[in-house]
């Protein structure tokens, strides 16, 4: 280690949610209580105000809350029929759901590699991977970053495949200026608590402006049923309860600011890396001008990353891979069949790729330290 002033341990959070409930306790504490003395707890008035709030956000004409993320990505699914025998074409470098959903089905999930860049799903991948049996592509705006959702449009028309948007990272990002959500056939929404609209525990929404999915939706996650015990598809029971929509209510009107924060924390990191001259050591994040990225990670390239995350730890620097494993080496699609070197881009990823501390409350001294750090494990 160089320099001539010990390094000094500090303690920084990947995510601060401490803070960010000190600033809105008594609002939060209100909601709670308003639901307990309403004792209404599943679906209900607090969740019919959070859908037309997220419809408003989205531009959407429908929203339809469901128990999470995942089960969003699940629900849309089988609101298309898509089941045995189909394929989905999605991401390999996400998080696990993305895939899961599709199997969870019973169709077979069809990975296309990604754009090194931006780490998303790459469109002339996605051309090379549909089949006849293909019944929708499933792009992913990760780490809050929109998909190039243009030219995936231009791959789905040839076959006129439903675009199914996991947006799960990416409430409030936006693309040549529409909100992620409106961007497909549907959207799927998580908020799970490290989301950047996250609740205190799961729940989940999908979007659509199209009646006929919003009607079969609406069904599908209070198990069918269009009315009490007349059940005219098999669903699910996937709801949102009252609690948490009361919840992300009080959140959803900071959401805005918290993701200026983001932001601002993001060109913040850009300038400190120039300013230690490790953009050529490192790769940071792309920002496409054509798109509103959410933030929810910060993440960049190291070809040294274990021996850098190693060292920022010692220093009370936290980060965080991911993802380390991309979805077609997990044990879980064995059946798949794939080997290492089917999709070299997201395996390079999952070995180099490094998210750094992004949160709205994080402050300039703290993403100075962090980059000072990354400074000095470079000139070791
Ligand atoms: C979080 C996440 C999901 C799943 O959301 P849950 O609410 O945790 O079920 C799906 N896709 C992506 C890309 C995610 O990050």
């Amino acid at each position: 280690m160089s320099g001539s002033t010990a390094p000094t341990k500090m303690s920084l959070p990947f995510l601060d949610l401490k803070a960010q409930f000190a600033g809105i306790r008594q609002e939060v504490m209100d909601a709670v209580t308003r639901v307990m003395d309403s004792q209404q707890f599943i679906l209900g008035p607090e969740v019919a105000a959070l859908e037309k709030e997220v419809s408003l956000l989205t531009q959407c004409d429908y929203s339809i809350s469901c128990a999470s993320g995942s089960d969003a990505l699940i629900l849309a699914l089988l609101a298309l029929e898509i089941g045995p025998g189909d394929e989905v074409i999605t991401t390999p470098f996400t998080f696990f759901a993305s895939g899961g959903s599709i199997a969870r089905v019973g169709a077979k999930p069809v990975f296309a590699d990604i754009l090194p860049d931006t780490f998303n799903i790459s469109p002339p991948a996605i051309q090379r991977a549909i089949t006849p049996r293909t019944k929708a592509i499933i792009p992913v705006h990760l780490f809050g970053l929109p998909a190039e959702m243009k030219e995936i449009h231009e791959v789905a028309s040839s076959r006129k495949l439903p675009v199914i948007e996991d947006a799960a990272q990416a409430i409030g990002a936006g693309y040549e200026g529409l909100p992620v959500g409106s961007l497909g056939l549907m959207g799927c929404f998580s908020f799970f608590p490290s989301k950047n609209l996250g609740g205190a525990g799961d729940g989940g929404m999908i979007t659509t402006n199209d009646q006929t999915l919003a009607d079969r939706l609406r069904m599908l996650h209070v198990h069918g049923a269009r009315d009490k015990y007349e059940y005219e598809l098999l669903g699910m029971n996937s709801r949102l309860d009252a609690l948490q929509a009361a919840i992300l209510r009080v959140k959803l009107k900071y959401l805005e600011g918290w993701a200026a924060a983001r932001r601002r924390n993001a060109e913040r990191y850009q300038q400190l890396f120039r300013e230690f001259q490790l953009e050529s050591v490192l790769k940071l994040p792309a920002a496409p001008p054509r798109f509103t990225h959410a933030h929810n990670q910060f993440t960049i390239r190291s070809s040294k990353r274990d021996e850098l995350r190693g060292y920022l730890q010692t220093r009370g620097i936290p980060s965080e891979i991911y993802y380390p494993k991309p979805l077609h080496l997990q044990k879980a699609f064995a059946y798949l069949g794939h080997k290492a070197g089917d999709f070299p881009e997201a395996e390079a990823a999952s070995r180099e790729v490094l998210s750094l501390p992004i949160y709205p409350e994080l402050t300039e001294a703290q993403q100075r330290s962090v980059v000072s750090s990354i400074a000095d494990f470079q000139a070791a």
